[in-house]
């Protein structure tokens, strides 16, 4: 319970947090956070979902803390907790149950009949195929899926997407998932379709760019234009994949009117690439600036937990159908250590040992996984520096803010330590120089290219900059 001078208190903390957020990162996020108490030093807050808690808490506890300072001095902890749903009273969606769908699966693998046991499935497959949907692969499933450090927010936010309702208020748009290959995007976004045309009350459209590019925009052109809204009006949720190919002038004036339709219209938009919306070049601005303007989440390196997790999910999925079929623990902890590179490597892995141990009869051994997966054992790639990573480790280590050095202030504090963080990107990303200098508050190439010898002059002399800049690169790229 809270008093009549807490509320107010209240209104004033929120209205700090939206003039120091922003109208529209207020709305995202904060427009259904609730007080639920007050006591002496700790405040207890509530927002309706799992996701917008571990989101706030990511990303904004200590500015939502300032907030409450500057009105309850005395406030020293701030307690975020999920309320209980009032969607709860409807029933919520079904997933896919995943064992009938491992079942159809093997069925079809072993070339027997397929026979469809769960009636969820029907419908979901009739009106994706309908809508000229890419192919779904039936193992890709939440159910199927390992959550870890990596992928914990585009888990939660995906799944927020799949569970949403006809109706239901968008909460980010579009929900923008990229991560290197075989890292879990398609997985993730097949999860979803899934598990959202279960339902049956809602239709979710997969495409891959390639069949968005083929099919979807060469069927819209030979309808009319009231065709295409017809079309557009039956789908709640479009979800493409890899995006980064997608291609060609009118290709992506009819993604970027898809995009928008979809969009105003409150519509579910997820989209995944192999990049951040900014590094797709080929894309024009108003759609990378559309695209930045939802959710951006990256998915990281499998960590060896995270490995492990899928490793010991795949090896209960093939022991379904295999029963004699079983890794051995220390066989499992050699694949976790020494395939690091990505999910489909652990994939072909488990297949490898299954069809060995099955073709020869043998249980599966470490000497035998040695053997067997000598090739997918890749040596460790360099890591992938970012120029976000650099700006933000550059302002740190200067004592700058980010936006400093994407300003057009010239100050000596800021002037340097920007050309230090154009320098580092040119030197440890592909980037272009006119890349970079959009990418640096919107400069010129030339610019970027006066600090990159600036700096390399100054570091052949300087030594105390020789240093910083040494250490600045180990810290990225450790
Ligand atoms: P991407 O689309 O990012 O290139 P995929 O979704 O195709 O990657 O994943 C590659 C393989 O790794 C798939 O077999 C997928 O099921 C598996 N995989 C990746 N991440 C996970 C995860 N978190 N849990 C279970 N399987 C995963
Ligand atoms: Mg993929």
């Amino acid at each position: 319970m809270t008093t009549n001078s807490e509320q107010d208190r209240w209104s004033r903390v929120k209205g700090r947090l939206r003039s120091s957020v922003g109208d529209d990162v207020y709305s995202s996020w904060f427009a259904r956070m609730d007080l639920e108490s007050v006591q002496q030093e700790s405040v207890r807050l509530s927002v309706p979902t799992t996701f917008l808690k571990s989101w706030i808490q990511a990303h904004y506890a200590e500015r939502v803390l300032s907030c409450f300072q500057a009105e309850m001095p005395e406030v020293h902890r701030i307690d975020l907790t999920v309320r209980s749903p009032a969607r709860c009273l409807t029933p919520a969606v079904k997933e896919i149950p995943s064992v009938a769908l491992d079942a159809r699966r093997a069925e079809r693998a072993e070339g027997r009949p397929i026979e469809l046991r769960s009636t969820a499935i029907a419908p979901v497959s009739a009106s994706h195929d309908a809508l000229g949907g890419s192919p779904l692969d039936p193992r890709l499933t939440f159910a199927s899926f390992v959550v870890g450090r990596s992928n914990t927010l585009a888990h939660a936010a995906a799944r927020q997407v799949a569970e949403g309702r006809r109706g239901d208020a968008v909460m980010f748009n579009p929900l923008y998932i990229h991560s290197g290959v075989g890292l879990g995007k398609t997985h993730l976004l097949q999860a979803v379709t899934w598990a959202g045309n279960a339902s049956g009350e809602r239709k979710v459209l997969y495409l891959t760019a390639e069949k968005f590019m083929y099919g979807f925009v060469a069927a819209l052109k030979t309808q009319t234009a009231l065709a295409f809204k017809e079309a557009l009006r039956g789908i709640d949720v479009l979800v493409i994949d890899d995006l980064q190919f997608l291609q060609g002038k009118s290709t992506q004036a009819e993604f970027c009117h898809t995009l928008n339709a979809l969009i105003d219209a409150g519509r579910q938009v997820v989209i995944a690439a192999d990049r951040p919306p900014s590094d797709l070049e080929s894309l024009d601005d108003r759609v990378r600036s559309r695209l930045a303007g939802g959710l951006v989440v990256e998915m990281g390196a499998l960590v060896e937990e995270l490995r492990l997790g899928i490793l010991k999910q795949r090896v209960a999925a093939a022991r379904a159908h295999h029963a004699s079929f079983d890794v051995p623990e220390p066989v499992l902890d050699y694949l976790a250590r020494t395939i690091t590179h990505n999910g489909r490597d652990l994939e072909g892995a488990i297949n490898r040992l299954l069809a060995h141990s099955k073709l020869n009869a043998q249980p599966v051994t470490l000497e035998m996984a040695e053997r067997e997966v000598r090739d997918l054992i890749r040596p460790q790639e360099p890591k992938r520096i970012k120029i976000e990573d650099i700006q933000r480790v550059v302002a740190r280590q200067y004592n700058v803010s980010r936006s400093d050095l994407l300003s057009s202030r010239r100050t000596a504090n800021v002037v340097r330590p920007r050309q230090v963080a154009m320098y580092l990107a040119k030197t440890l990303t592909l980037r272009s120089l006119p890349e970079i200098g959009r990418r640096f508050g919107g400069r010129d190439h030339t610019t970027v290219l006066h600090a990159v010898r600036k700096i390399e002059a100054l570091v052949a002399k300087d030594t105390t900059l020789s240093e910083e800049v040494e250490s600045l690169k180990r810290q990225l790229q450790e």
